[in-house]
């Protein structure tokens, strides 16, 4: 192991130097990091911050995901389906608040059919200008063809971890139906999805060896968007209980789901993709509510994803505890947040926001070589 305090490791971001750079302790060295990757955000997509109202339409879930809080044996859920008209709602008072576009986030709900998804694609296509971006989990090819044709831009599905055995530990299968992320990543790619994926730091098994493969495979894959943030335990999960302690890795290996590390992620995810749009997520300011959104944003992130979920519903969609911003109105998420971002000197991003693509090859830190 280098003696990190002396000299910060050099910023080849292969394997080796990306896991260097996740364990880097000293002050200094991590000033180096941050200022590339705010350079590096501001030089390939800009000042602006691109907001995207969230909509959970539904907490129901056929899954049984060791770390989500909506895993369907959770019996306590006072668990709900949005219709229709609410979640065109939604997507209208997003348009109202200046968005330009919605994500749609659920549980892997069945009751969400094919007909309904598309309808509401439809309708949120016909009333407003918005890019839609669907967070539905594992569905058949059929209904992301369908959803597609209907208008639906982008797809979200976080891999979670790039460890296979990891993956199949936390995420169990259904049964008879392997679960296969980054297949249905190159899918959707292959339909014509803008495509979005993510992991969660510190996830109780994930090393630092798995969590630097991670970002590589962000890179390996061309990720459109990008989302990292911390795992947070949730009593109501196998992860958040004592019995967690079996699925830890050697403490010298475990990632902790701490904020440094999360920021540390999100830096080096701005570095090894630097076009990527890559949003400081509400996990992150649920660990930090004064600064974690701002630290985020100052050290590669260029998106937030406000809540435009009626307030009556956002408490029952409890992936984790004590989920930051549940309790404000839509229009007091968008007035507290336009003041975060204007506070940074940045500016809030008109239009859909989608994905930019240059010609540049990635050349993110030259200067980050000693
Ligand atoms: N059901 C869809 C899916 O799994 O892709 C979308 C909704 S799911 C709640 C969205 C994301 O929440 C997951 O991809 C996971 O990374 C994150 N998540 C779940 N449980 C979490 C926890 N305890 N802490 C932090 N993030 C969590
Ligand atoms: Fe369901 Fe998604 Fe939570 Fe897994 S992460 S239990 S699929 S809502």
């Amino acid at each position: 192991m280098p003696n990190l305090s002396e000299a910060p490791p050099s910023l080849c971001l292969d394997h080796a130097g990306i896991k260097a750079w996740l364990r880097e302790m000293e002050p200094a060295n991590l000033e180096v990091l941050w200022a590339a990757a705010d350079r590096v955000r501001q030089a390939r997509v800009g000042d602006d911050v691109h907001l995207r109202g969230l909509i959970e339409a539904s907490s129901h879930c056929i899954r049984h995901c060791l770390y989500c809080g909506l895993r369907a044996p959770n019996e306590g859920l006072d668990r709900y389906r949005m219709n229709g008209a609410e979640i065109l709602d939604c997507a209208l008072e997003a348009v109202r608040l200046g968005y330009g576009s919605v994500v749609i986030q659920a549980g892997e709900d069945p009751g969400l059919t094919q007909a309904f998804i598309g309808e509401v694609v439809r309708a949120i296509k016909r009333h407003t200008p918005l890019a839609v971006t669907l967070s539905l989990g594992e569905r058949s090819d059929e209904d992301l063809l369908a959803w597609r044709e209907a208008g639906a831009d982008r797809y979200l599905l976080r891999f979670e971890t790039s460890d296979p055995l990891l993956y199949r530990r936390i995420h169990p299968s259904l049964p008879g139906i392997p679960s296969d992320r980054f297949a249905q990543l190159s899918r959707m790619r292959g339909m014509g999805y803008e495509i979005g994926t993510g992991v969660m730091v510190g996830i109780p098994g994930q090393t630092w060896d798995t969590l630097a493969f991670d970002l590589l495979r962000f890179r390996d894959f061309d990720m459109d968007m990008i989302g990292v943030g911390p795992f947070l335990p949730s009593p109501r999960t196998p992860l958040g209980r004592p019995e967690a302690a079996s699925f830890f890795a050697p403490p010298e290996e475990q990632v902790p789901n701490d904020e440094l590390t999360t920021l540390k992620a999100i830096a080096l995810t701005r570095l090894v993709c630097p076009e990527a749009n890559i949003p400081s997520t509400t996990a992150l300011a649920t660990l930090d509510r004064a600064q974690g959104r701002e630290l985020a944003l100052m050290r590669g992130a260029n998106v937030v994803m406000p809540n435009v979920t009626p307030v009556a519903y956002r408490a029952r969609y409890e992936i984790y505890p004590g989920k930051a911003c549940i309790h404000e109105t839509a229009a007091a998420c968008q007035g507290c947040l336009s003041g975060r971002i204007h506070a940074l000197g940045r500016r809030i991003g008109k239009g859909p926001g989608g994905r930019l693509k240059s010609d540049c090859k990635n050349e993110p830190a030259s200067d980050l070589h000693h």
